[in-house]
């Protein structure tokens, strides 16, 4: 049985009052829902006053990227060793924002998922194809290469700590939802990566969370797809009340 996993993605958005804000709204959201796990990804700056705000709460804070280094001449990055002392337990890594608007290779992002292990940080790794691969019939493709590479590393026993979150390109803050079909389609062939990769006990106990314009209105349709087990939420995550029903589903 795989637990739901709602996490909120703030992207460069909420400064710092707001932030504060809407942390209390989901800390409270997630204290009346104890049957699914939640966390919030919000600025670096943010970390760690967000993180004395969830002192207590079953909410976990997730940091959005990090670096491959420990260390060193890598100006305006963060390393695992700056994020594990302000609290930050998980890490979204190859989110599509960074590999399309910031270049990072499927490679790169392996290392980072290695890293964050090392550092006792738990990895969200995404993957997910732009609506031109979707259209030449390569969807399969670009999600296998990049959750083979991003995995390269990861031991079977790892991968308890692993979530991957399908997160198609084109339906990410588009206001386009991929329909419960076509998510659950790409989810199941995930899936059946992950066996491949490993065998079948880790396939079926590693959470594979959607991502892609999620909202209160949609939220309870993806959930109920077996192979759906979460949602890596943007926009609708920057509004407690909206944020707040999404963690509140329907089930
Ligand atoms: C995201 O940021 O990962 C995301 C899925 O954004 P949105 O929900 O806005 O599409």
């Amino acid at each position: 049985m795989r637990r739901p996993f709602l996490a909120g993605n703030w992207k460069m958005n909420l400064d710092r009052r707001s932030a504060l804000d809407l942390v209390n709204q989901v800390r409270a959201a997630a204290d009346r829902r104890a049957d699914v796990d939640v966390a919030v990804f919000p600025s670096y700056v943010y970390l760690d006053e967000v993180a004395r705000a969830l002192a207590g709460s079953r909410v976990r804070l997730g940091a959005q990227d990090m670096c491959h280094e420990d260390s060193g001449a890598f100006t305006g990055a963060v390393s695992a060793a700056r994020l594990t002392p302000v609290g930050c337990e998980s890490d979204s890594l190859g989110h599509p924002a960074r590999r399309h608007g910031f270049g990072a290779r499927a490679q790169l992002v392996g290392a980072k998922v290695r890293k964050a292990l090392e550092a006792g940080i738990d990895p969200i790794l995404c993957v997910g194809e732009t609506i031109e691969e979707r259209e030449d019939g390569r969807t399969e493709e670009v999600v296998k290469r990049q959750l083979v590479a991003g995995l390269a590393s990861v031991s079977a026993a790892e991968m308890s700590k692993v979530t991957i979150a399908y997160e198609p390109v084109w339906a990410i803050g588009t206001g386009l939802t991929a329909t419960s079909e076509q998510a659950g389609a790409v989810h199941d062939y995930l899936r059946g990566v992950l066996a491949g990769l490993f065998d079948e006990a880790v396939a079926n106990a590693t959470r594979i969370q959607y991502g892609g314009s999620v909202k209160p209105s949609n939220v309870s349709e993806l959930m109920a797809v077996d192979s759906i087990d979460g949602a890596l939420v943007g926009g609708a995550s920057l509004d407690g009340d909206s944020f707040t029903a999404i963690i509140e589903f329907q089930n």
